[in-house]
């Protein structure tokens, strides 16, 4: 098909699993499809590779997740996808998307198609010391272990829920960290969720012998995991020094009497993962909710086309469900769009995407027999206090909050009153909170409450990126010497360029 850098068939938001596994599909089919990433290296969260000045002496000596990554990538370097990276896709309207380049170069690229494959972010909650230094989610503790190999602490605490309740302090326990606990917020599973999970086994058994070995390394660490746990409050002067904890009930609610303390200097959160949803949200796509996915997910069809033509949305973005969900959603979303751009007939997508389709049947049987113990309750919702910082990046306190959540359900008039959720993070860390305390005060469902309106760029960059006069869409921005140019992102504009970004920086031992 015709296309080019600047207006290719396909462009796929993320160099995770999903966005690979779509931009392989569509490419395979002969669509011209361009591939952003904002980060140095593809591979998402999970395949992330070692960072710039890193390099991997023996890449059979990495487990088996980075080489697993690996080989996707390298994949990718096999087509003519042309890819991006250190490109954030900082607006879309219409078939348009502004990417900027390394912080400073804007260029915008009208896309025929757009697969969205943003990810997920740490589910962010706060409570009282969640903002003292030493406390740290698990996604930011596992880019310094993963990239750096660095630990930021000697004693740690790992708090939280869901998978990567077990796997991160089994990992974590791999890179040497001490860690005097883990705490899960979920019920220990009973025989009834065991048979469950056991009847779901089936094209699962990776999964579950990677459950099992986490157990197994949790166990020859002696890290002991304790079961319907969460932490209540970090205290300490000028950092985290101790760390309190309480058993919960089923809603996730303190059971009174029950407070533990213990001494740490690292508290590591993960009570699971919320969808990237800015750049949905910013091109008008609809949403459900569903907590369990992550909260507010996109709405899409059997093909992952959302309510906007042309829009797909794959992977952890969409709900977060997992890298094996995230690798076959991308593959559908990928043959969905060659299929509606007529790069292939609608019985050879049916029948490209069948596997994948199974596998993810299979996969979220799993996920439903897992669901009891993964809960997400809303007790956890209800710790801050009118001293807790909630919005950190603008330092607003549940007591600033108190007098605009008395006053309106609205989280755009809170955020209009209060200035919580407009820094850099843009509500990423605050707004699920906001929007549970507003819940909570006006008697509404977590659920009705609507996130606030997403405002471009979606990523923090210099205005001077912006006003750049290479912007060519002035219904997007209006700069000086608009509509004169071809933009001038990094690369070679055609071709995959991800040997070079990937390559140059050698790979890396981390
Ligand atoms: C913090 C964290 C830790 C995890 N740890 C584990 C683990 O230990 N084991 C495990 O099995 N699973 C883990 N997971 C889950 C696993 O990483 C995901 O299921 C999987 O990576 C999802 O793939 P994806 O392609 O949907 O998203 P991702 O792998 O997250 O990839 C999304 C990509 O999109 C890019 N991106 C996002 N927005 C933009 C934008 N606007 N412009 C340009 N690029 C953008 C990001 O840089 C990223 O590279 C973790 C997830 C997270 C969030």
């Amino acid at each position: 098909m015709a296309g080019s850098y600047l207006d290719p068939d396909l462009l796929v938001v993320g160099g995770g699993p999903a966005g690979i596994s779509a931009a392989l599909a569509a490419s395979a089919a002969g669509m011209h499809v361009l591939l952003a990433d904002e980060r140095p290296t593809l591979g998402g969260q999970i395949y992330k590779q070692p960072g710039p000045g890193f390099t991997v002496t023996d890449p059979a000596a990495m487990d088996r997740q980075f080489r697993y990554g690996r080989s996707l990538i390298e994949s990718l370097q096999d087509t003519d996808v042309s890819v991006r990276l250190r490109t954030s896709v900082v607006a879309v309207e219409g078939r348009q998307a502004v990417l900027v380049t390394e912080g400073s170069t804007a260029t915008t690229v009208t896309a025929q198609r757009m697969v969205l494959a943003p990810g997920a972010h740490d589910r962010p909650v706060a409570f009282p010391g969640w903002t003292l230094p030493g406390v740290i989610t698990a996604g930011g503790l596992q880019t310094l272990a993963k990239t750096q190999r660095v630990l930021p602490g000697r004693r740690m605490l790992f708090a939280g829920s869901g998978p990567v309740a077990l796997a991160f302090p089994a990992q974590l326990g791999h890179y040497g960290a001490h860690i005097v606990a883990a705490l899960e917020a979920g019920p220990a599973p009973r025989p009834a969720d065991l048979l469950g999970i056991a009847r779901a086994a089936r094209g699962n058994t990776a999964l579950l012998r990677d459950a099992a070995r986490y157990r197994s390394l949790l166990l020859r660490h002696r890290i002991p995991l304790r079961y319907g746990r969460i932490v209540v409050r970090a205290e300490g002067d000028g950092r985290v020094e101790r760390v309190v904890h309480a058993a919960v009930d089923a809603d996730w609610r303190v059971v009174p009497g029950t407070e533990q303390s213990v001494d740490v200097d690292v508290l590591c959160l993960g009570y699971g993962f919320v969808p990237s949803l800015e750049l949905m949200r910013l091109v008008g796509c609809a949403f459900d909710y569903q907590e369990d996915l992550g909260g507010h997910v996109v709405h899409r069809d059997e093909w992952h086309r959302t309510t906007v033509d042309g829009v797909y949305a794959a992977g952890d973005g969409a709900g977060v469900e997992g890298s094996f969900v995230a690798i076959d959603e991308g593959r559908v979303a990928g043959l969905a769009a060659a299929m509606d751009a007529g790069a292939m007939s609608a019985d050879e997508a049916v029948a490209a995407a069948a596997p994948a389709r199974h596998r993810l049947a299979r996969r979220r049987a799993l996920n439903v027999a897992t669901s009891r113990l993964y809960r997400v309750g809303p007790g956890i919702f209800e710790l801050s206090t009118d001293d807790t910082v909630v919005c950190r990046c603008e330092g607003v306190r549940g007591r600033d909050l108190a007098p605009a959540i008395e006053a309106t359900d609205d989280v755009n008039v809170v955020k209009a009153y209060t200035r919580a959720g407009m820094g850099p993070c843009q509500g990423k860390n605050c707004q699920r909170q906001v929007a549970a305390l507003i819940a909570r005060r006006h008697g509404r469902p977590v659920a009705d409450i609507a996130p606030a309106t997403p405002r471009m760029p979606v990523r923090p960059v210099p205005i001077s990126a912006l006003a750049d006069h290479s912007i060519e869409s002035p219904t997007l921005f209006v700069a000086g010497d608009a509509g004169s140019g071809t933009g001038s992102g990094t690369g070679s504009g055609t071709g995959s360029d991800t040997g070079d970004d990937t390559e140059s920086e050698g790979p890396g031992e981390p």
